[in-house]
């Protein structure tokens, strides 16, 4: 195929299923980590997971709330692999709590990696897209960013954010054959939420019509649709995949 994707926070979680899934489709992958660190602990083991599939896999080192250093990482990945055909903007954390005792830094940080990172990342790979004139954009938001969930303040925030990025990236990119969607997750099986309080994965099982939590791979394919040729003609569209939630 000699298409390639770029996936941010690959290392583990959803972002790692997108990896193997797109893998598996037959597109090179480049799997971005946050450090070093999370190279040797979670990016190498995707990678061979993903050579594992005939394709060309490599691991680039960017904190993509760093402007400079996603301007520097996308670089590295256009010499490397020559296009980047699909953007996938799913690196992101969580630093709940209530916005009455919500701290600066709790503010900053999220909003920083889940929402100023979609900016740094859109705006280093579209001009690429653009001169291709092709492109897929799919960004990760949440189900907290469409409805808000107490807690969550910031998080909503961010989410939030990204919902009105993809909106607006959408139309700007696609006269150029660049589709920009969003994806809303509800609650997903990952690292994220392994840690949060049984008695919060009670309540939140209790409000899902599907009675149970939904698996990173679930996610990996509605991303891998969306970066498909069957996805074409879908645009500016916010898809939630939350098993029919009550928020
Ligand atoms: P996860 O298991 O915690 O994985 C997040 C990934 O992002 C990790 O690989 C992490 O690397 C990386 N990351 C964090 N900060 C980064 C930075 N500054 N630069 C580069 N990479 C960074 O979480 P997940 O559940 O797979 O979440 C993936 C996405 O889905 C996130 O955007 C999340 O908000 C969204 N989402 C998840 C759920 C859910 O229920 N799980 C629901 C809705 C939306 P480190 O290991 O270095 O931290």
């Amino acid at each position: 195929m000699n298409k390639t994707a770029l996936i941010t926070g690959a290392s583990q979680g959803i972002g790692a299923c997108i990896a193997r899934k797109l893998a598996s489709e037959g597109f090179n992958i480049a799997i971005n980590c946050r450090s070093e660190h999370e190279v040797e602990n979670g990016g190498n083991q995707v990678k061979a997971e993903c050579e594992a599939y005939g394709i060309e896999a490599e691991c680039f080192v960017a904190d993509v709330s760093d402007f400079a250093a996603c301007e520097s990482m996308v670089k590295s990945v256009k010499e490397r692999f020559t296009t980047i055909d699909v953007l996938v903007n799913n690196a992101g954390i969580t630093r709940d709590g209530l916005v009455a005792r919500m701290t600066e830094d709790q503010f900053d940080i999220v909003t920083n990696v889940n929402y100023k990172s979609v900016f740094n990342m859109i705006r280093q790979v579209s001009p690429i897209m653009m001169k291709q004139r092709s492109g897929r954009i799919i960004n990760m938001a949440s189900v907290a960013g469409v409805y808000g969930n107490p807690g969550q303040f910031n998080y909503s925030a961010s989410k939030a954010g990204v919902v009105g990025m993809t909106l607006s990236a959408s139309k700007e990119l696609g006269p150029r054959n660049i589709t920009v969607n969003a994806i809303a997750p509800g609650f997903i099986k990952t690292p994220m939420t392994e840690v949060l309080d049984e008695k919060v994965k009670e309540t939140a099982l209790s409000g899902i019509a599907l009675r149970r939590f939904g698996e990173p791979d679930e996610v990996a394919s509605l991303a891998a649709f969306l970066a498909s040729d069957g996805a074409a003609y879908i645009t500016g569209q916010v898809i939630v995949i939350d098993g029919g939630m009550v928020m």
